[in-house]
């Protein structure tokens, strides 16, 4: 892993980085046939926040700011809860708008930027604030999901051809756009384009700067305990987490004692689910943005010295990998589905979809861990009772599923449906890209063949006996489960 070299404080550095990280989504100066009035060119800067719900280290507001000062007008922030988003549950949408409650108070508080929060469809809600508002500029952070692309097509359409908007990618530490303009087929191509591209990325973040213009409207309250109440009533199928608090402050926290101590054991421990606090649980901050990967890198890099070996396997999972799934979903339209599969896995998968499997399990029996394997069990109990299973035991979890579906098609369905469904990171690229990447060979070799499998790398429960200890994971995951139902105040049968 290549380390960065730029100056922690270079302005030259920092602004280049602005320049990289923006992609101008719409510069509609349509002025021969709509000509501007003063009042629309004074109109504020909003920034409609989806990905990356933070208020520090996030370069869509640095760049919302900075746009705002310089045409002398306020900035807002503008947030859509959906009804609906991808099967989101309690889980989800309790922790996401938890933060987002701290959010709203500290950036009025703190930076006096107002929040809006609009509930509906962010292609109905964000054009009309931006025409109620007479807003000059929107400001967008980035997401390669299709559903995401599909609204920003659609709000191009809808605000006035005289806004602009600008969308910042505030996720990936290299921009997505600059490390690569093509799907990458493994971490080894991608990884020397993102290295070579660090030293100009991998910088401090400059400090927000104070508004030259303040917005003047009264202050809105937002009724947060309503709103939590209900979407955790709606989603209360898959209920919230107790272990997972939500906010930027507690990520920061999380990471600044995850790099002290437990950082220096990630490269030897990682892949034992027995060692769960070698790894950093940064995921559903990071998947929610309530941290920066910048940050995390930043942070962890300065203990290269001391623990080398370590920060550069962190690195290269929280940079490389994370930012090669966001290419693969970018680049690659059925992330999601068997039709993503890489060629070679494509045509073995195929040649061995009539093998005979050894058991065939519905939905419910897997959603309900009701299959012969207890380490699977253990696995899927982890992840819908925990919200969060161990990174090693995911790749297991969901190439056992290959083995027990009639089809790849149905074996990634299920993988993702369970996997969106219960994991507090779900709907995220690294959720596709690891599915993906155990079901359906992307960024991967092929391998000996077998039954099913054909040329994709297998996982089997003896192997897993080799690398770790199997009884004490599942003894582990039992006594995480009762630990959740004695909270919940369920009754716990002694088993
Ligand atoms: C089948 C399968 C499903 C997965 N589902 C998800 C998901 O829904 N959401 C999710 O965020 N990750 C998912 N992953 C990727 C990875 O397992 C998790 O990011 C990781 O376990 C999260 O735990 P952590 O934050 O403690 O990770 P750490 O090991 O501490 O890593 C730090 C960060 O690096 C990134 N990272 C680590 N491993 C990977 C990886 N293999 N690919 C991409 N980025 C990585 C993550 O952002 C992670 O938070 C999945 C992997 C597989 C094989």
């Amino acid at each position: 892993m290549a380390t960065a070299t730029a100056s922690a404080s270079s302005l030259i550095g920092s602004t280049a980085v602005q320049l990289g990280r923006i992609r101008v989504l719409k510069e509609g100066i349509n002025q021969l046939h709509k000509p501007q009035s003063s009042s629309t060119k004074t109109g504020p800067v909003v920034y409609w926040m989806f990905r990356d719900q933070r208020l520090r280290d996030n370069w869509a507001l640095i760049h919302a700011v900075d746009q705002a000062n310089r045409l002398n007008v306020p900035v807002a922030v503008a947030f859509n809860l959906f009804d609906q988003f991808l099967g989101a549950k309690a889980r989800h949408l309790g922790f996401m708008l938890r933060g987002l409650q701290q959010l709203h108070h500290e950036i009025e508080q703190t930076l006096q930027i107002p929040f809006f929060l609009f509930q509906g469809e962010a292609i109905d809600t964000i054009p009309q604030f931006v025409n109620e508002c007479g807003a000059s500029l929107l400001v967008t952070d980035f997401s390669p999901l299709r559903q995401v692309r599909g609204w920003k097509e659609e709000m191009i359409k809808r605000v006035p051809d005289y806004v602009s908007i600008h969308e910042v990618d505030a996720h990936n530490i290299v921009p997505l756009w600059k490390t690569s303009d093509r799907l990458e087929d493994y971490a080894r191509t991608i990884r020397p384009k993102i290295n070579k591209l660090l030293p100009e990325y991998l910088i401090e973040f400059p400090t927000l700067k104070p508004q030259t213009k303040k917005w003047d409207a009264s202050k809105r309250s937002i009724d947060w305990e309503k709103l939590i109440e209900n979407v955790t009533s709606k989603g209360a199928e898959v209920p919230e987490v107790e272990w997972c608090k939500p906010g930027e402050i507690v990520a920061l926290e999380k990471l600044k004692v995850y790099s002290r101590t437990k950082l220096m054991n990630y490269a030897a421990d990682r892949n034992n689910p027995m060692k769960p606090e070698a790894v950093s649980g940064l995921s559903p901050y990071l998947h929610f943005g309530q941290i920066s990967a910048q940050r995390c890198a930043l942070e962890a890099r300065r203990f290269h010295k001391l623990y080398p070996q370590a920060v550069d396997k962190f690195l290269d999972e929280l940079i490389v990998w994370r930012e090669l799934a966001d290419n693969f979903c970018y680049y690659e339209a059925h992330y999601d589905s068997f039709r993503g599969a890489a060629g070679w896995a494509h045509t073995t998968l195929i040649d061995h979809s009539l093998d005979k499997r050894e058991h065939i399990y519905t939905v419910e029996q897997l959603e309900k861990a009701q299959t012969a394997d207890p380490l699977w069990n253990a696995s899927q109990l982890e992840m819908v009772h925990h919200g969060k299973m161990h990174g090693y035991m995911r790749m297991y979890w969901a190439k056992r599923i290959l083995e027990w579906t009639s089809s790849p098609q149905e074996a990634v369905e299920v993988a993702v449906y369970l996997n969106d469904k219960y994991h507090i990171d779900g709907r995220d690229p690294n959720g596709y890209a690891g599915i993906m990447w155990s079901i359906c060979g992307v960024h991967d070799n092929g391998f000996q063949e077998r039954p099913v499998y054909g040329k994709v790398r297998s996982m089997t429960y003896a192997g897993c006996t080799r690398k770790f200890d199997v009884a004490g994971y599942i003894a582990y995951v039992k006594k995480l489960v009762r630990d959740v139902k004695k909270q919940k105040g369920e009754t716990v049968l002694n088993r």
